[in-house]
């Protein structure tokens, strides 16, 4: 099915983001799994399309969310990259992929991605 492959790229990318946001992936990966399935159960019992529609827009909230609003929205001045890996990262990342954190990150994604790793 290929909306299991969608939903797999889709829930990889928000637990990615939570990782560059400095916060736990687990609690954004079980929101966007658990709401995708409750509202495929409300498809299977008779929303359909609406259903379909309201289960991706769920998914898109929550990666949303996560930009917007942990750490308070908190960014970096720009898109910048990582003295450690090289890797190029928007200003959303507060910490790089390689552990690394932004100097203009907040103290609390700092402390919180040290506790997560
Ligand atoms: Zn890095």
């Amino acid at each position: 099915m290929l909306e299991i492959l969608f939903l797999i790229g889709a829930v990889g990318a928000i637990g990615l983001r939570a990782q560059q946001r400095g916060t736990a992936r687990t609690p954004f990966v079980a929101a966007a799994l658990a709401g995708w399935g409750v509202l495929l159960l409300a498809s299977v019992a008779g929303l359909g399309m609406v259903g379909l529609i309201l289960r991706w827009l769920w998914i898109g909230g929550v990666y949303l969310y996560l930009i917007r609003f942990t750490h308070g929205g908190a960014k970096v001045e720009d898109r910048w990259q990582c003295p450690d890996c090289r890797l190029f990262n928007d200003a959303e990342t507060l910490v790089c992929l390689c552990g690394y954190q932004h100097p203009g990150a907040p103290a609390e994604a700092r402390s919180q991605s040290v506790r997560d790793t």
